[in-house]
């Protein structure tokens, strides 16, 4: 979907600009859209199945009693654990924040099409089937497949307690019903009440076994598209006991359509609508999001000519219409590129956008979005244009480019050392300084695709090239 949006201003600015110099390549009219999750409803946990699962804990649990290992008596006078959020990001990904919210628990219990979750909104779904949705449907974002690839999104322990049952071993790579089991953990807390954790990724699941405790935010597993499930996102139900009955479901919002319980069981309810910038990144072209259940192509690159096209683009969680994103390009010097407004016209739970256009400096820039008071920022790198066939610069070769398994260096001074990076700024391979100089760089140990060399001689000079391994 695109956006009808117009950005007068910026009209007149890039008008201004292509009047100046016709050379500059520019688009800031923003491509992207609207992502759509689960764009089939389906039952996330049939009858039936919960009805397996509810057996499962049932055999679980008189064994645990029989043993003397049940954690918690039934009907503890104990109060409702205080929840803390299920998903956590996993170290190392780089993204503001990792999730959105589908689907809230439906509070109407006719159907089909008769909805209402706890907030009086419909951000939920029931089937023609007798399908109510029971839980919250939280999904990945931005690129939940490549995250699961990625072991990106962590299922944690909302509360303490003990496992009593869980299953693995399931298919995690679906994308609509199937009628097949998921990949889930339960865990039953000190008030006796039990939270389902479902469409796991297959075998990512803790090592603890049932009967075994957990503490609060403890890895249970990481998020995926086991089960019935349109892409990888987390399905949380909770009961107030081992029985799963509609009787003893809980919403665990509190609002004023919530009927089936009046207190929150989150330590800190987050808003309903919860806007957020998940990711501000830069790409060398469009995402491609590819075909359910391929991962991603994110095109994710923070390594730059002069000359490229950069793909400035931001992943969004509930943007609301009425309001304003402000977006920046900040050169190394820490002037502004462009500035701009972007005006949200639609309500979406996840959109992206992007602009594309070159930078004119060399050095580390920052790509910079400010909503709703929050600004999320990226940095990456630019380097004026090098030629990628054989090159020469200050008496310094590399060759051949492209190349398959070897680049030789032909240099009047001594190289000392050599650091092959890949797009995302990435060292992957470094070779030292040997006596006579380095000639030559192995690639075989490295796969297709673009990299940058960097070499440095003895007196500290140094020269990046740009080099394609095929
Ligand atoms: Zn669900």
């Amino acid at each position: 979907m695109k956006s009808d949006f117009t950005l007068p201003f910026l009209f007149c600015f890039l008008f201004l600009i292509l009047g100046l110099s016709g050379a500059i390549s520019q688009n800031l009219i923003p491509e992207g859209g609207e992502y759509i999750f689960n764009q089939d409803d389906v039952p996330c946990l049939t009858d039936q199945q919960r009805e397996t699962i509810k057996q499962q804990i049932r055999v679980n649990y008189d064994t645990l009693k029989s043993e003397n290992r049940l954690a918690y008596n039934e009907g503890s006078r104990v109060p409702n654990p205080a929840f803390e959020w299920p998903l956590k990001k996993a170290n190392g990904i780089g993204y503001d924040d990792v999730w959105g919210i589908s689907n809230y628990l439906d509070q109407n219990s006719n159907f089909p099409n008769q909805l209402l979750d706890y907030d009086c909104g419909s951000k939920t779904y029931d089937l023609s089937s007798g399908y109510n949705h029971r839980g919250v449907d939280m999904f990945t974002w931005p690129f939940g497949w490549k995250m699961m690839d990625d072991d990106g999104v962590e299922i944690i322990a909302a509360a303490a307690g003990q496992i009593v049952a869980k299953n693995d071993g399931q298919f995690d790579r679906n994308c609509g019903f199937n009628g097949n089991p998921w990949n889930a953990v339960y865990v039953q807390h000190n008030d006796g009440s039990v939270a389902l954790y479902g469409h796991m990724k297959n075998g990512s699941l803790t090592t603890k076994n049932v009967g075994d405790m957990v503490a609060q935010g403890e890895f249970l597993g990481i998020v995926g598209s086991s089960g019935s499930s349109t892409g990888p996102h987390l399905h949380f139900e909770v009961y107030t006991n081992i029985n799963l009955e509609l009787e003893n479901l809980v919403d665990t919002y509190s609002g004023s359509c919530n009927s089936l319980n009046n207190e929150s069981w989150w330590a800190n309810q987050k808003p309903y609508i919860n806007p957020n910038i998940n990711a501000a990144l830069t790409l060398s072209a469009p995402v491609n999001f590819n075909t359910c259940p391929d991962a991603e192509t994110t095109n994710e690159s923070n390594e730059f000519l002069m000359t490229d096209n950069i793909y400035f683009t931001i992943f969004m969680r509930d943007q609301v219409s009425g309001t304003s994103i402000n977006l920046k390009t900040i050169r190394p010097d820490n002037s502004i590129q462009y500035q701009w407004n972007f005006d949200f016209t639609d309500d979406f739970q996840s959109s992206w956008w992007y602009w594309f256009f070159t930078a004119d400096m060399e050095g580390e820039w920052t790509w910079e979005a400010t909503y709703q008071g929050k600004t999320v920022s990226h940095t990456f790198n630019v380097t004026s244009a090098l030629n990628t066939e054989g090159f020469t610069l200050n008496n310094v070769s590399v060759y051949p480019n492209p190349t398959k398994d070897i680049v030789y260096i032909d240099s009047d001074i001594p190289i000392k050392k050599a650091t092959i990076t890949d797009v995302l700024g990435k060292a992957i391979k470094q070779v030292d300084s040997r006596l006579e100089g380095l000639k030559e760089i192995t690639l075989n140990d490295i796969s297709e695709g673009l990299y940058f060399l960097t070499i440095e001689s003895d007196a500290n000079q140094k020269k990046t090239i740009r080099i394609v391994k095929n």
